[in-house]
């Protein structure tokens, strides 16, 4: 998935990596092959790969402000108002959010919102920072779900680490042949609209079965990961 020609948004770039573009690090310091396909992939957008900050990813609900060249960030939501500042993080099956709005400068945000994240409102809690910092109106800022493992695969069992999280979110579980999935987009987009986000898009894009191509863990059971990719690029 890459988005570039948002209107109204000139030098936005929200990108979400496939098989195609080969697995990518989950965070520095792992094998230069992986970092070579992220540092491509980043370079292919627009961006100066030397730039690039990676959200180390922890399942946790900490939102964390990049003003500053970093190469690594221990963060599920990252978020900027750098021009030319990418925001990067790997994932396989969690869906990842993007956050943009204008309002007195750009600004835009990059969320990982797995099931554990999505539980502890990493979005709307991304969404409190980002309104606050820019002092942008919530029906200003625009949200994407971006590609993730969706309804049609993401299957729980029915014991305590599966739907019994979901206890409060029963009209996104859908049981076929007495198998229990969760519709993790739907739940994420509703908390954005709840959040006070008019203009959630969703890409509709399942990592497990999209015939696009994305790494999945649950598909390919190994730990290769997709990049996403959030920034405005310098014109
Ligand atoms: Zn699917």
């Amino acid at each position: 998935m890459i988005e570039k020609d948002i209107p109204g948004f000139p030098g936005l770039v929200l990108a979400f990596s496939g098989i195609e573009h080969g697995p990518m690090p989950k965070a520095n310091g792992t094998s230069p092959k992986k970092l070579a396909n992220r540092d491509g992939f980043v370079s292919s957008l627009g961006f100066d790969a030397g730039r690039i900050c990676q959200a180390k990813l922890v399942h946790g609900d900490e939102v964390a402000f990049v003003s500053d060249p970093e190469k690594i960030i221990e963060a599920d939501a990252v978020i900027t108002n750098s021009v030319g500042q990418p925001l990067v993080a790997a994932a396989a099956d969690c869906p990842m959010i993007f956050l943009w709005a204008h309002s007195s400068e750009w600004a835009v945000s990059l969320i990982h919102s797995g099931w554990r994240g999505t539980l502890k409102n990493v979005g709307p809690k991304a969404v409190d920072f980002f309104s606050w910092r820019y002092v942008v109106k919530r029906d200003q800022i625009n949200a994407l779900v971006g590609p993730g493992i969706r309804g049609c695969c993401f299957e729980v069992r029915n014991d305590e680490n599966g739907l019994r999280n979901f206890v409060h979110w029963p009209s996104f579980i859908a049981v076929r042949n007495r198998r229990y999935f969760v519709d993790l987009a739907g739940i994420i987009t509703e908390q954005l609209h709840r959040a006070g986000i008019h203009n959630v898009l969703d890409c509709k894009e399942c990592t497990h079965c999209s015939p696009k191509g994305y790494f999945s863990f649950r598909k390919h059971n190994n730990s290769f990961r997709n990049l996403a990719v959030a920034g405005f690029k310098e014109s």
